[in-house]
């Protein structure tokens, strides 16, 4: 087992005492279960996420969720909030500095160069869905453990490929009935950024005395990242400060022109937001997050669906050869609670047969029908565990089953079972032996008469 040595947000708490026997183990502050009830929502998103892929041409990529600390401080940037305060990082009993990882870009470039992925015909264009952590304030909508879904295409510079996952972004949202604006900004490259780096420092350096201290070090370490302050002071002095558009050479402007034609043609709704910059080193060129529409307080990063980006220089920064690409991921755990705020039901798997047992030989008997019924294919629902035939009868009710088949001690000495119609109440005694067939044979009927209808 890893002994850890430091995690994030650990430091100053000493281990939590052994609680008593008797004590219940609560959750992990920043944590949560995904109970029974919410997994409709998280399978309707996989369902069409997955689809959206396939007719995409993705192929889905799973990377680990450990990954060496170097990969994420090398490539997210060791100025980021994610790598200076949010990462569960640890030493290893062998010695290895490793950390949950914080997001799934860097993991994904990491497994394109260890693969030779380059060798492929390109763009590589992958998809990935799963568990992310981030020793983040736990709050409405954010938590330390979400997963996200994400779409990774490596190896091509095109601008019709930002226009694509901006496209995709948006079709995921749409296609689960979700309104979204996209916000749209260019931040260049590496160079441009250097240049409009130094004016927004001259610009915010004579307001310091009105910063807090983190803006302060925000100003000093990483400035872009004051354009995306939720406080107001900032906000108010951001409106005036310069943007990057001013400072974005001719072939950024020109690539950023092309996706925003691109986004025109496929009618993709977008804003352009002078002051979008996300919060991770990586990004040049292009980037984007998906807002709800229907909320306009919700800004920069603060409750999107999702977001991505250009990353031309990652690769390359991660020791590979220069692979321009591009990304985005989008946060499950927000587009969930956004079905649910929109009462969206899924179809309830339905229930042809329900299997109602009498006495420990009928039960025996009933098992085996269960098994016999669920090998052909017939959707089939039991309360074994319940002997009162009453109870049985209620949920094959609740549950809307079409028939009930009841096996009782004597239907087990007979060889036979009683088919029971739930909708006209009336019922017949079959061979067990060809109960199945009987059951198929109703269906068939069911459907004639469904399809003459
Ligand atoms: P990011 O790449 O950091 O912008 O993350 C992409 C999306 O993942 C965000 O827009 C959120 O929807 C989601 N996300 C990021 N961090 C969290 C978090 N701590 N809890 C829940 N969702 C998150």
């Amino acid at each position: 087992m890893a002994t850890v040595k430091k995690t994030a947000g650990a430091s100053a708490k000493k281990d939590s005492p052994s609680k008593k026997a008797s004590q219940p183990i609560g959750l992990v502050r920043g944590m949560r279960d995904i109970l029974p009830s919410e997994q409709m929502y998280w399978r309707m998103i996989y369902d069409k996420a997955s689809a959206l892929c396939d007719a995409y041409g993705l192929e889905r990529i799973e990377t680990p969720v450990l990954e060496d600390t170097a990969l994420f401080v090398r490539g997210v940037g060791k100025q980021t909030d994610i790598v200076e305060k949010e990462m569960y990082s640890f030493q290893t009993s062998g010695g290895d500095n490793v950390s949950l990882r914080p997001e799934g870009t860097a993991g994904i470039c990491r497994a394109y160069i260890h693969h030779g992925m380059v060798s492929l015909p390109q763009p590589v264009k992958l998809w990935y869905w799963g568990p992310f952590f981030r020793h983040e304030r736990p709050q409405s909508g954010r938590y330390r453990q979400f997963y996200q879904f994400g779409c990774e295409l490596l190896g091509e510079e095109d601008a019709v490929i930002d226009a694509q996952l901006v496209l995709m972004s948006w079709l995921l949202l749409k296609e689960l009935g979700i309104e979204a604006t996209v916000k749209i900004n260019s931040i260049g490259t590496a160079e441009c950024r250097a240049n409009y780096r130094n004016a927004l420092v001259a610009y915010f350096r004579p307001k310091r005395s009105r910063m807090s201290e983190d803006d302060k070090k925000r100003l000093l370490k990483n400035p872009l990242r004051l354009l995306d302050s939720k406080d107001p002071v900032i906000q108010e002095m951001t409106a005036e400060a310069p943007q990057i558009v001013d400072w974005l050479d001719e072939a950024s402007k020109n690539h950023f022109m092309r996706v925003l034609e691109y986004l025109d043609e496929v009618g993709v709704p977008y804003q352009l937001d002078p002051f979008l910059v996300r919060g991770l080193d990586y990004y040049t060129n292009t980037v984007f997050e998906l807002f709800d529409s229907s909320n306009e307080d919700s800004e920069h990063g603060q409750n999107a669906y999702g977001g991505g980006g250009r990353y031309d220089g990652l690769v390359e920064l991660l020791g590979g050869q220069h692979t321009p690409a591009a990304g985005f991921a989008m946060g499950i755990e927000r587009i969930v609670s956004k079905l649910k705020s929109m009462n969206v039901t899924a179809d309830k798997k339905r229930v042809d047969v329900f299997v109602a047992q009498l006495g420990e030989q009928g039960r025996k008997r009933a098992l085996a029908i269960f098994e016999e019924l669920r090998l052909a294919g017939i959707n089939s629902s039991e309360s074994f565990a319940k002997s009162s035939i009453k109870s049985q009868m209620e949920a094959a009710n609740r549950l809307g089953a079409r028939w009930t088949l009841i096996v009782g001690q004597k239907e087990v000495l007979d060889g036979t079972v009683i088919i029971r119609d739930m909708e006209a109440g009336t019922q017949e005694i079959v061979d067990g032996r060809k109960v199945v067939h009987e059951i198929q044979k109703k269906m068939q009927q069911q459907d004639e008469v469904k399809g003459s209808n």
